[in-house]
């Protein structure tokens, strides 16, 4: 995501380091620097030419101020900037006074529509709603089956054409979903539309007669990040055609150059409310413009990593292993140790975790080369040893190393290499219990 727009500008920046002042040349460098950084990200024009003109502008008074050296200032100045382009504020839903609050999804077909209906249900559900989807795509011939089959993996209902249901006639489903979800008390409706290949008067015409019969709180337009520029000529097509109200990104994960993410909020007037960065349902969030600014320029963002840690760890759990490392709950031992990768690991691939940590951007090599399952090994060689074993690591002697190295087809020596691990973490742990300890955070095999 953004890896050499991110890159670019990181490294112009860089080059501004330990200036104490700032001379006009060096603005105009590191300016001429993020122009070609954001045009070969794919920014739109008009937006590189506002964003250089403004970074350039407040550059030039940076020197006056405050407790920020004039680097410094110039990469606040930046980000900041980045948060204005992105949108500023997170713009989150707008729920209905009476609900069910009605959310309708427009697009291109292949935008990722389908599969963001059912991520979109999901985190309704989380956040403590009742969603039900509705598959008004009779277009693609596989749309509502797509749908059904995501709405089951999300365990959201589905509401599609059948007799009765307004079979052939989009309109009609989509308004007898609405009306099922008042009857049946579900507090929000998604209703998924067709998309075309391209932008044509029919696709449009049906998206603005399924508006009109639903009345939507909102209306997302859902938009590939990897289109680049066409993107941006799409988002105009359907603000004419159809309006809306907010902006989806998918497929962030992709090679993305980023400049839809970057461009379609300041020539369209519309945020960016979620993105999706993968095909697994919960490859979603809620698009935070301050964290993307951060994540561009590879100062991390902590607040996510938090988030999905809150998410992915019991409290109860945390608790007890805070206890342990404390020296309170007895001692710390392999099944605690294996039981605190499975968290980690619920929190999604190490890669992705990791990446968010701030200056992380110089490894992403590494990350994207790190072998996931080494972890699976760990478990292997974990989940081979005997409860006893697992409880007092210590009487693990030869023999026994043999044993469960066979048992998790492994060579003898990873077997060596987790359990003299395992000791040397278990020492880390208690030394720095004494000062305060690091509750619920997992040794990370190495
Ligand atoms: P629709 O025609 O707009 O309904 O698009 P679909 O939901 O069928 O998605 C088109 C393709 O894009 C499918 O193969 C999806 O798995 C894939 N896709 C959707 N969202 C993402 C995403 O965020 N990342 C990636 N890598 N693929 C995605």
């Amino acid at each position: 995501m953004f890896a050499t727009l991110s890159d670019r500008l990181t490294a112009s920046l860089k080059n501004l380091r330990g200036k104490g002042r700032l001379s006009e040349a060096d603005i105009d460098a590191t300016a001429r620097e993020i122009r070609i950084a954001l045009l070969e990200a794919d920014v739109a024009l008009p937006v590189v030419k506002q964003f250089v003109a403004a970074v350039k502008e407040r550059a030039r008074g940076a020197e006056v101020s405050g407790a920020l050296n004039p680097a410094q200032q110039v990469v606040k100045i930046v980000h900041e900037e980045l948060v204005t382009i992105l949108g500023g504020e997170t713009r989150r839903v707008r729920m209905a006074k009476q609900p069910p609050t009605v959310i309708m999804l427009a697009g291109l077909q292949g935008a990722g529509k389908t599969t963001l209906a059912a991520k979109l249900a999901l985190w309704f559900k989380e956040q403590g709603n009742s969603p039900l989807l509705v598959a008004a795509d009779l277009q693609r011939p596989n749309a509502v089956n797509q749908l059904q089959v995501n709405g089951e993996r999300a365990g959201v209902k589905v509401w599609a054409p059948e007799p009765g249901n307004g079979v052939g006639d989009p309109v009609a489903v989509a308004r007898g979903g609405v009306e099922e979800a008042r009857r049946t008390l579900h507090d929000v409706v998604i209703v998924d539309t067709a998309g075309r290949l391209g932008v044509d008067a029919d696709l449009m015409q049906q998206a603005a007669d399924i508006r009109d019969a639903v009345d939507p709180d909102e209306v997302l337009f859902v938009v590939d990040a990897m289109i680049g520029q066409d993107a941006v000529n799409t988002a105009q097509a359907f603000l004419d055609g159809v309006g809306f109200d907010g902006v989806v990104l998918t497929k962030l994960d992709g090679d993305a150059r980023g400049g839809a993410a970057l461009s379609i909020r300041s020539i369209t007037g519309r945020p960016i409310m979620f993105a999706s960065a993968g095909e697994k349902l919960t490859d979603f969030d809620t698009f935070h413009p301050d964290r993307m600014a951060s994540r561009i320029l590879d100062m991390g963002d902590v607040l996510t990593l938090i988030e999905q840690a809150e998410k992915a760890f019991d409290a109860e759990q945390a608790a007890k292993a805070a206890a342990k490392l404390t020296g309170q709950g007895g001692e710390f031992t392999l099944d605690d140790f294996l039981e605190q990768m499975l968290q980690l690991r619920k929190m999604g691939s190490l890669t992705k975790i990791m990446g968010m940590l701030p200056g992380m951007g110089q490894f992403r090599d590494q990350l994207a080369n790190f072998d996931e399952r080494e972890i699976d090994r760990v478990q292997a060689i974990i989940r081979s040893m005997t409860p006893a074993e697992r409880n007092d690591p210590k009487m693990i002697d030869g023999s026994r190393r043999a044993r469960i190295a066979r048992g998790s087809g492994v060579h003898v020596s990873e077997v060596n290499n987790l359990v003299e691990r395992f000791f040397e973490a278990r020492k880390m742990m208690k030394s720095l219990a004494g000062g305060g300890g690091i509750p619920g955070m997992p040794g990370i095999p190495g």
